[in-house]
């Protein structure tokens, strides 16, 4: 089990400040967010300091998701919502600002005025084929 000092969820997965935590095990700690895109956001975290999914076990993958059933619901309950997104900002460029893995789970509204700006695309001629081939050639490495 490996900690940052310096890490605010590593505080709060060790105690050390407090949190509104909904949620503990031997591998994960679940509280609010501080500063809630709506009522009920929670971040799911490991206790482990660990920064990036690309130096996320296996094992504690599967840890975190199994608890995303159950947190998405009571969350959705308690926050009076229809819905909700579970969602992980990893790297910066992403809007990761906490070094610190976590997943947030957040219970959406129809009148929440939240949502995604995303502007889908679409494969020119090919393209999809030479991109499932990079990602397959990727999943070998
Ligand atoms: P992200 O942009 O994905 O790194 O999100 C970090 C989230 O952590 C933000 O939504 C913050 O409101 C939340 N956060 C930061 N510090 C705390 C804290 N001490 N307790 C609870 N949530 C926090
Ligand atoms: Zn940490």
């Amino acid at each position: 089990m490996s900690q940052n000092p310096e890490c605010v969820f590593c505080k709060i997965a060790a105690g050390v400040i407090p949190a509104a935590i909904v949620h503990q095990d031997a591998t994960a700690v679940a509280f609010l967010d501080i500063h809630p895109l709506a009522p009920g956001h929670l971040l799911i975290v490991p206790r482990d300091h660990i920064t990036s999914m690309s130096d996320l076990p296996a094992e504690t993958s599967a840890a975190l998701a199994r608890l995303f059933p159950r947190l998405g619901e009571a969350a959705r309950v308690a926050g009076g919502a229809e819905g909700y997104n579970i969602l992980l900002n990893n790297g910066t460029v992403a809007g990761q600002f906490v070094e610190h893995l976590h997943f947030h789970v957040i219970p959406r509204r129809g009148d929440d005025g939240l949502g995604f700006r995303w502007v889908s695309g679409s494969y020119a001629e090919g393209e999809a084929e030479r991109i499932r081939a990079a990602v397959t050639a990727a999943l070998k490495r």
